[in-house]
């Protein structure tokens, strides 16, 4: 059982070298999948059915987010709920175990991943047969010298004890007694026992020294295997023990220390299918490892870590904020991270994951055939933690650095994990390698309150839930007509005006609760049925309801009151809106062959992460790593249309919930089901667990139509959709904007509108070309006619000319032209375009030579009309102000060029 032991000196035990094949040369090296063979066939040849590793999901058991143990999988079995398929079964269990995460690298036989060989007794053999097993397959198949070998057994344990004395001849003084908290299997009331360990002692050299050091020491000499568990007992939760009929055995031994110890190597992050993994991030980090005792850590970190992450995006968790996604996320960040502080500073996982793979895939050949997608995920969760970091990493620097008394806030660790979403155990080590430590009693305050804001947020019913389960005490659950009828008669039990009960109502809003009702309240992703209550005998009662919610097994209808008064006792008649409800009803449906189809096009590894269904559209979350591609869409569209025109049988099935998982049914995780469960099956299409209202045929589903796909968060897609007169909507609208569109570009076909829009594009274009060519042709006329008009000035040629209605960037290209055609020449051009008036002036090459200077031409010239401007030599402009001067002004020209001239 667990002990806490914490290594200071953890680098001097891993390389002190010790070679126990040397001291004892029977024991041969055997590989780890030897190793796991040989145990598989010991147990074999005893009579056991061998069984695959179970998924590290656990299949049916809320209790638990990932498989911990070789029983954890089978606890059905031992309970006898379900019949074993042989009561002596043996298997080699992948396990993770996130409370070690902590002492991974630190301590020599901690991984977060490993696998647990173990066999199994469902009621069948007891102590007497597997104490001698283990200890037969321990000295004899693989030949461990006994004296090596150490038992511990539980103090009031007489009956192992003398079977290890007794039996098996391993002398009393080598026989530990342990006290309850280390060799006594209890959870909680139920089945119980004692336990005996095996240790296996590595040698003075790993121990502390101490005079009284023997197994159950807290240093690392005696080195726990195996453990067997006797389950013998059941505890009533009153501290009482009767024993059990049916005595079970549940064995775990690991089989990475196993394979240590076997091996000879120092730590269980050495054996042959680990090495490989280790030796690549040496070799990615460029680290030599059992130099620096932090960076071994690290070492041993990533490739323990990557080994976590491969095994557990096979078996289909994907990196999330919530339960088992989020213990993924984590490790992988972790590995990260470690990877930063060995110096890598590019992405690199994807390398050791290979690694990791090439070691496992014989054994696991899913490795092999997911290896894509599992590099794909890990590359994914890398790069985006690579983003978070960076943004993270500079404003928790600034926090760190204006953080004074060396305790880093609970707000800013909060604010960094809320709002940039930095995990908070790496902002918490960052801190502390900062010297600071972390207010987690604030953060936890921050946390607690954030979930309750959550919850608020979720469970707010038309705001008078807070008295709810008070009033609500004593009135018994509602019957549910709404699976096969919308109309009811029914009674009225209970009316709530304003918080408070009430005998009658005549008018305004209230809660209405019937002992009867055809209305769905809002649960399990589906909306609330709307309609009306009304009293069976006619008369005057008008009450509309709005929306329906569901308290404790209660229906609450939220009503508005139009006319009448309701009392209570009174009868009435409760009739849902049919048209909202089918819609609603055909939406919901389709999310359950969506998520079917989902699982076709995508795999397997589609779980629903949430849905939400109206009168509208359905809206279906699920677990995904990529944007769904044009195709891939297409492909679910099809399949999904398909199950409908195949017209496929509704049932819905109440049964117990281990039939309906033998049926196949989708569940959700994390959803509380009871004894018995509502299983809806759409031929052999699809089959979930749901409480929701279905059509009665796939067929009155009518059309589906994905309307969007987006992200909502790492890992998880959002598909929305349409359905019946959904779709038909949406084709409308699309009719009326092709009408308008063909009404617009004036076809009476609108099948012609693709060609009418691409005819009118081309004419557009030859009229953009006509446009250029003839401004062009009227700048040249222009330009003749303008040079035509010049005076000679000294030795350089003057153009003066009016442009009126000349777009100023035709009169700039005319003047660009002049100045490039007649090096000899300047030219002033008065440009008046929707009433404003412009000067350009340029000066050719040789004009400038000769003292010409457009610059203070333009300037003098635009002063004539009371305007300003300048520029270069070459090139200037100025703005005009009174335009009856401007002739005027261009006469002023001549003389003023005549005066720059030289000589
Ligand atoms: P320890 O006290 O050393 O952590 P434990 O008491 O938690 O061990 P059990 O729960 O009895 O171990 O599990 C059965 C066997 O599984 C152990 O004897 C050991 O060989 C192996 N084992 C347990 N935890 C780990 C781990 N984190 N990494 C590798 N092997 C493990
Ligand atoms: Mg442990």
């Amino acid at each position: 059982m667990r002990r806490k032991v914490w290594y200071n000196n953890i680098s001097e035990i891993f390389f002190t070298s010790y070679d126990i094949r040397k001291e004892h040369p029977a024991m041969q090296w055997t590989s780890v999948n030897d190793l796991r063979e040989k145990f598989l066939s010991f147990f074999e040849s005893k009579g056991h059915l061998r069984l695959p590793s179970f998924s590290l999901i656990p299949q049916d058991d809320k209790s638990l987010l990932l498989i911990n143990a070789g029983m954890a999988p089978m606890k059905k079995y031992f309970t006898g709920e379900v019949e074993p398929p042989r009561h002596r079964v043996c298997t080699c269990q992948k396990c993770i175990r996130t409370p070690d995460l902590e002492r991974v690298g630190h301590t020599a036989r901690h991984g977060t991943y490993f696998e647990m060989l173990g066999n199994f007794s469902f009621g069948d053999y007891f102590k007497k047969e597997a104490i001698p097993w283990a200890w037969e397959f321990l000295t004899v198949t693989l030949e461990i010298p006994p004296e090596k070998l150490f038992p511990s057994v539980y103090t009031e344990d007489d009956e192992a004890f003398d079977l290890w004395n007794k039996v098996i001849g391993v002398p009393a003084e080598r026989i530990t007694r342990l006290g309850k908290e280390d060799n006594f299997w209890e959870h909680g009331t139920g089945p119980c026992g004692p336990c005996s360990e095996i240790y296996f002692d590595r040698g003075e050299k790993y121990g502390c020294g101490k005079p009284d050091c023997r197994p159950g020491c807290d240093c690392d000499r005696y080195m726990e295997i195996w453990n067997n568990v006797f389950t013998q007992f059941s505890n009533d939760g009153k501290g009482n023990y009767t024993e059990l009929e049916h005595k079970n055995i549940d064995t775990g031994m690991g089989l990475e220390r196993l394979a240590c110890v076997i091996q000879g190597v120092d730590s269980m992050f050495e054996v042959d299918t680990m090495r490989g993994i280790l030796d690549r991030v040496v070799a990615i980090s460029g680290r030599e490892y059992g130099r620096d005792p932090s960076a071994d850590i690290s070492i041993r970190v990533v490739t323990d870590h990557t080994r976590s992450a491969v095994f557990m995006i096979a078996d289909g968790v994907l990196p999330s904020n919530e339960g088992r996604g989020y213990v993924l996320r984590r490790i992988i960040r972790r590995a990260c991270r470690h990877g930063k502080l060995l110096g890598i500073d590019r992405p690199f996982l994807s390398e050791t994951v290979e690694a990791a793979i090439a070691e496992s895939y014989r054994a696991y050949p899913e490795l092999a055939e997911k290896r894509d997608y599992i590099l794909k995920v890990v590359s994914v969760e890398e790069e985006r933690f690579d983003a978070t970091i960076d943004a993270g990493l500079e404003i928790l620097g600034d926090m760190i650095a204006a953080t004074q008394g060396g305790v880093l806030s609970g707000d800013d660790a909060f604010k960094l994990y809320d709002t940039y979403g930095f995990p908070v155990d790496l902002t918490r080590e960052l801190a502390a390698e900062a010297g600071l430590q972390t207010d987690e009693a604030r953060f936890a305050e921050l946390m607690q309150e954030q979930r309750s804001r959550a919850r608020a947020a979720r469970g707010n019913v038309g705001g008078w839930e807070s008295s709810a389960a008070d009033l609500l005490s004593g009135i018994p659950a509602t019957e549910f007509t709404g699976y096969g009828e919308l109309e009811t008669d029914a009674r009225v039990l209970a009316v709530i005006c304003d918080g408070e009960l009430a005998g009658e109502v005549s008018g305004g809003t209230f809660t209405l609760v019937l002992d009867r009702t055809p209305f769905y309240g809002e649960g399990g992703g589906q909306v609330g049925d709307t309609g009306t209550i009304s009293s069976p005998a006619g008369g005057g009662l008008r009450v509309s309801v709005t929306d329906t919610k569901k308290a404790d097994g209660i229906h609450l209808h939220i009503c508005t009151c139009e006319g009448g008064t309701l009392r209570v006792g009174d009868k009435v008649r409760a009739s849902v809106d049919r048209a909202r409800r089918e819609a609603v009803m055909r939406n919901h449906s389709s999310l359950h062959l969506l998520q079917a189809a989902l699982r076709q096009v995508l795999g397997k590894h589609v779980e629903q992460a949430g849905s939400y269904v109206d009168a509208e559209r359905g809206r279906f979350d699920f677990t995904h790593f990529a944007a769904l591609t044009k195709e891939e869409l297409a492909a679910v569209e099809a399949a999904v249309n398909g199950a409908i025109l195949s017209g496929l049988p509704v049932e819905t099935v109440v049964t117990g919930i281990e039939e309906a998982r033998g049926m196949g049914a989708i569940m959700l995780f994390g959803e509380k089901y009871g004894d018995t469960v509502r299983v809806v099956r759409m031929g052999g299409f699809s089959a979930e667990f749901c409480g929701g209202t279905h059509v009665t045929n796939t067929a009155k589903i009518g059309l589906f139509r994905i309307v969007g796909e987006s992200s909502v968060a790492s890992g998880v897609r959002r598909i929305e959709s349409v359905t019946g007169t959904g779709v038909l909507d949406q084709l409308a609208r699309r009719e009326k904007l092709i009408a308008e569109t063909a009404a617009e570009l004036k076809v009476p076909n609108p099948s012609d509108i693709a060609r009418k829009a691409q005819a009118l594009q081309a004419e557009l274009s030859a009229a953009r070309r006509e446009i250029e060519s003839l401004n062009a042709e009227l700048a040249s006329t222009k330009l003749d006619s303008i040079m035509s008009g010049a005076v000679t000035v000294g030795c350089v040629r003057l153009a003066t000319a009016r442009l009126d209605g000349t777009a100023p960037d035709v009169a700039r290209s005319l003047a660009d032209r002049i100045k490039s055609s007649f090096p000899d020449a300047v030219a002033v051009l008065a440009v008046g375009d929707a009433g404003r008036l412009s000067f350009i002036a340029v000066a050719g090459a040789d004009a400038v030579r000769a003292g010409a200077h457009a610059g203070r031409l333009v300037s003098a010239v635009a002063a004539v009309t009371g305007g300003r401007g300048g520029g270069r030599p070459d090139n200037a402009m100025a703005g005009g102000r009174d335009a009856s001067l401007t002739d005027a002004a261009l006469s002023s020209a001549a003389g003023t060029l005549a005066g720059m001239l030289k000589g």
